[in-house]
């Protein structure tokens, strides 16, 4: 069961310390995958790419901004010429912004949307025709129950639009790649652990977790659980699905 040797994993978004890529890369690397850990800062990259190799793992870093098509591109183009192949994709590099409709502009807008969603197009469609061509892939995206019933003040109201949006993404590109080996699923995250939030004082952390039916936040392995799971062969049946993670907070 989940044996991802032989698989090479991109992982965007995995510099950060305590977040959900790091997380994810580093239980597919214990579960025998080579992981490509990418993100903005060279240092991050490095140091999360020697503790994977420290205990045991095998992973290479590469800096990339998802919102930079050449980036991209030449991030995906090296990893092909490294391994010959690219199995997985999750799609984690995300940003937010604690702001109401009424002080956000346009430019706040487009600031993350072009992070979270075309962020997001870019990473998968650079990988698409390789997967395509292996007639093998598995594409994960990380959305968040803020996009299913909006996060009020954790991310802000573009943050939950770009999110549903990242959502509808995934299930259509299911629907155009099944058949082809590939399946494109999502994980829809309530509040975890991680520094994404850090700008929500004390009381307004309080305030969304007392909306958890568990009572608590969740950890980032809870994510990489589930996203190792449908990055697995064992779910090659299952595409255009999304998994809740998210302590009971929306049912
Ligand atoms: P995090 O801030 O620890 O991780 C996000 C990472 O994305 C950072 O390392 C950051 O440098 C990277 N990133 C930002 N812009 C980038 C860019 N242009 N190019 C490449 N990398 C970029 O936060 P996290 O909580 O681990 O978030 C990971 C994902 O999970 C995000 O998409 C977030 O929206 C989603 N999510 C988080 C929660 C939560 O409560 N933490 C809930 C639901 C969904």
């Amino acid at each position: 069961m989940f044996d991802f040797n032989n698989k090479v994993a991109i992982v965007t978004g995995s510099g950060s310390k305590k977040g959900i890529g790091i997380a994810t890369a580093d239980m597919l690397a214990r579960l025998g995958a080579t992981v490509v850990i990418c993100d903005l800062n060279q240092k991050d990259i490095d140091d999360n790419v020697k503790a994977i190799i420290e205990s045991g793992g095998k992973a290479l870093g590469l800096k990339l901004d998802v919102t930079d098509e050449n980036s991209v591109n030449e991030m995906v183009d090296k990893v092909l010429s490294e391994y010959g192949h690219i199995d997985i994709l999750v799609n984690v590099a995300g940003i937010s912004q604690k702001i109401t409709v009424e002080y956000m502009e346009l430019e706040d807008m487009k600031r993350i949307f072009n992070v979270n969603m075309y962020g997001v197009f870019l990473c998968t469609k650079a990988v698409l025709k390789i997967m395509k061509k292996q007639k093998y892939g598995r594409i994960i995206t990380v959305s968040s129950v803020a996009g299913k019933r909006g996060g009020g003040i954790f991310g802000g109201p573009h943050y939950s639009a770009s999110k549903a949006a990242v959502l509808g993404f995934s299930k259509n590109l299911a629907r155009e790649v099944a058949g082809e080996g590939i399946t494109v699923n999502c994980v829809t995250p309530g509040l975890i652990e991680t520094d994404i939030a850090k700008t929500l004082n004390e009381k307004e952390v309080g305030l969304l977790v007392k909306d958890i039916p568990m009572g608590r936040r969740g950890k980032t392995y809870e994510v990489a659980g589930a996203i190792a799971f449908l990055a697995s062969d064992e779910a090659s049946y299952i595409t255009g699905e999304e998994i809740d993670i998210n302590g009971g907070s929306h049912m």
